[in-house]
């Protein structure tokens, strides 16, 4: 997290904190965080009750009480620097009066060096389902004695900053979820090539028959191809939007960075959550494919698949980012965005009809794609209606069968740039060419007309989930 917070230092913060900070924080001689949660604000972040009164110097003293926070408290670095929300005393309640401090573990003298400790202290440290080494702890600001923070950016402009880092954090949080769910995958297909069980089916009344590497099994080569159709996607999918961020940057023309910054925003919710609910799915697929063994500590299978539920959690839960996606971003610019967007996927759908043998899956992907729009628009709609609640019942399914769309047509796209370089290919390149074609058509002949399904039930608008009384789910 250190390049997260040098990062909102150099756009935010004076020419003396970039000269303080930013440069030890990028050489990870010094760590981050990101100070947000409190016990009573999680996901409501705008109900935090960390303080900070202003001293005549210009810093401000800080107390309150944070909880969640990774790498909150460790000797892996010299010092730690604490990007903190806080709300400056008498600030309006809500996210928009709250204001970011640099709070420094050590405080740090003009020439560079350490100075004292400052009044940062963990008090805990969670045990957790997952991610053992990471330590996520508890922090105490200014419980015996002054902590001082110093202002980074304007006052009440918090969110705002911290959007920076919050944004960047979801695109990584995607990631980590899609490298625990390519690792899950790879270990599972090579266990599957030497793991010896059953007879071929073929065989299967023959008991002299040889037994097979579980690879041959035909539930088992469903449930890899199963795998590995997402790990692609989802991989192509994150670099997708990974370079349109860079575009949004780096390119040419202001409309061109305009043009990508929006798809960029409007897509980040879908690598944050469909990554890592796929990822973790993934995760758990493979401790199917090796049986018992899965199960066991034996194996990195059964670790994986607890590091990466966490995924879905920080950074946003899953309904969070399903909000977000219905609530923000698929009405961006009049649905232009969307529109956009949709617009790209026929493209691939076109190339795809031109390409040798992909017809009929881009046939498939045109359906899903216009029928995406339709269901967009009548969710969108919803949401702007009196009955905006059965819409947000209905956000969460929404994100994935955008999900799934996605990765029907980052499939069908890799399919097309095999379809052209198959001809003539080694036979090693060959296997892997023909890889590709045949995991698009598994994709979206087995698991697209499932999300056409589930698009129909969300425009169905099904209101059982609000109208249900409390008392009828049971429990207490
Ligand atoms: C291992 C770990 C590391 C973490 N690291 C950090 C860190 O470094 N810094 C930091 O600041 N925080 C950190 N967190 C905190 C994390 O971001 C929060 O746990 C997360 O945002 C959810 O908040 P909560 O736990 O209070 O759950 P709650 O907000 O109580 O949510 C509980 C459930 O209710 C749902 N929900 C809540 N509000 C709504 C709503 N308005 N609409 C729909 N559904 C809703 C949620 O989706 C969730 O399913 C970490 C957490 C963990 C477990």
């Amino acid at each position: 997290m250190g390049n997260g917070t040098a990062n909102m230092i150099h756009l935010y913060g004076t020419a003396e904190q970039k000269k303080m900070y930013v440069e030890k924080l990028t050489s990870a001689q010094w760590g981050g965080t990101m100070l947000l949660t409190e016990s009573e604000a999680g996901s409501d972040v705008g109900a935090l009750t960390t303080t900070a009164v202003k001293n005549p110097d210009g810093s401000y003293s800080l107390s309150g009480n944070k909880i969640f926070i990774t790498n909150g408290e460790h000797d892996l670095a010299e010092n730690i620097i604490h990007p903190v929300l806080a709300r400056i005393e008498g600030d309006s309640p809500g996210t928009k009066g709250i204001s970011l401090f640099i709070v420094p573990k050590y405080y740090v003298n003009p020439d560079g060096r350490l100075g004292e400790r400052n009044n940062i202290v963990c008090s805990g440290v969670e045990e957790k389902h997952g991610i053992h080494a990471s330590a996520t702890c508890s922090m105490t600001l200014g419980g015996k004695g002054n902590c001082i923070g110093y202002l980074l950016g304007k006052e009440r402009e918090g969110m705002k900053i911290m959007f920076t880092m919050i944004n960047h954090a979801r695109m990584s949080t995607g990631l980590q979820a899609l490298t625990y769910g390519s690792a899950s995958y790879l270990l599972a297909v090579n266990y599957a090539r030497e793991r010896i069980q059953g007879r071929d089916l073929e065989n299967f009344a023959d008991h002299s028959a040889p037994s097979v590497p579980i690879i041959k099994h035909p539930d088992v080569r469903r449930n890899l191809l199963w795998m590995k159709s997402y790990v692609d996607a989802m991989r192509s999918f994150f670099y997708f939007l990974t370079v349109r961020g860079t575009k949004a940057r780096l390119a040419d023309s202001e409309e061109e960075r305009e043009l990508n910054e929006n798809i960029y925003s409007m897509l980040t919710p879908i690598v944050k959550d469909y990554l890592a609910v796929k990822g973790h799915e993934i995760c758990i697929q493979a401790i199917q494919v090796f049986g018992g063994a899965g199960y066991t500590k034996d194996y990195l299978v059964e670790q994986y698949a607890r590091d990466c539920k966490i995924t879905t959690i920080y950074e946003g839960t899953s309904g969070i980012q399903a909000m977000d996606l219905l609530a923000r971003k698929i009405g961006m610019k009049k649905g232009a965005v969307f529109m956009n967007f949709l617009a790209e996927i026929q493209n691939t759908v076109a190339q795809a009809k031109e390409a040798n043998g992909l017809n009929h899956i881009a046939g498939q992907v045109e359906i899903a794609a216009n029928r995406l729009g339709e269901i967009a628009l009548h969710i969108g709609k919803k949401a702007m209606s009196p009955e905006f609640k059965v819409a947000f019942a209905h956000a969460l399914p929404f994100l994935y069968a955008m999900g799934d769309t996605i990765m029907a047509w980052m499939l069908l796209w890799r399919a097309v740039v095999a379809v052209e370089k198959l001809d003539g290919a080694k036979k090693k390149d060959a296997a892997f060419y023909e890889g590709q074609i045949k995991t698009a058509e598994f994709f979206i002949n087995t698991e697209l007309p499932v999300t056409l399904g589930k698009m129909n039930a969300i425009e169905a608008s099904c209101a059982a989930a609000l109208e249900i009384p409390d008392e009828g789910f049971g429990g207490i």
